[in-house]
């Protein structure tokens, strides 16, 4: 006999943003409706290389599920994701590789550094480790923990949620944000 189908019921509506609320109507700005939307459809691509990976899949299962923070839809290839969640240990000879992966994504986009290693190394201060991938493309939230435990990286991407709800849609154009790009070498 199947097993009798179980619906959620506790679905938790977002937090409506800031405006004015009349008789059938809410008004409201531009950038907040965009912010809303953005932060609830982040469309992750795992970078993962070690240990912390595991974790990371962890948190895409079942229990964890980060599907209740609407970022369940995970892409393999980076044209259709904007939350880059680089976990585990990264190579020097990697680094390229995971630059060429960025750059690939479209703006705007957002990097997660999952965990020690992902952030700075880790316990691995030796020659062939990149120490922290914010040496080749530049990173929005780090997520401490060798590795971190699930609820490290769920905090990290409602960390993250809450950087890309308030993010202004003037951001990207900005010099600074161009400055910050040069920084990198990216045009
Ligand atoms: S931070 Fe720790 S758990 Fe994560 S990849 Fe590095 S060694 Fe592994």
């Amino acid at each position: 006999m199947g097993r009798p189908v179980q619906y959620n019921t506790k679905i938790k509506i977002v937090k409506m943003p800031d405006g004015y609320t009349g008789e059938g109507f809410f008004a409201t700005s531009f950038d907040k409706v965009v912010g809303l939307a953005r932060a609830n459809s982040l469309w992750p691509l795992p970078f993962a290389t070690s240990c912390c990976g595991i974790e990371f899949m962890a948190t895409m299962g079942s229990h964890y599920d980060l599907g209740r923070f609407g970022a369940e839809r995970m892409g393999f290839t980076p044209r259709q994701c904007d939350m880059l969640l680089v976990a585990g240990t990264i190579a020097k000879k990697m680094a390229p590789i995971l630059r060429q992966v960025y750059l690939q994504m479209a703006e705007p986009r957002w990097v997660i550094a999952i965990g020690a290693c992902a952030s700075t190394g880790g316990i691995f201060d030796s020659y062939p480790v990149l120490q922290g991938i914010d040496q080749v493309i530049p990173v929005d939230v780090y997520v401490p923990g060798c590795p971190p435990r699930p609820e490290g990286i769920i905090d990290g991407i409602l960390k993250l949620q809450d950087l890309v709800h308030n993010e202004s849609l003037r951001r990207r154009g900005s010099e600074q944000y161009k400055g910050l790009l040069e920084s990198y070498n990216i045009q």
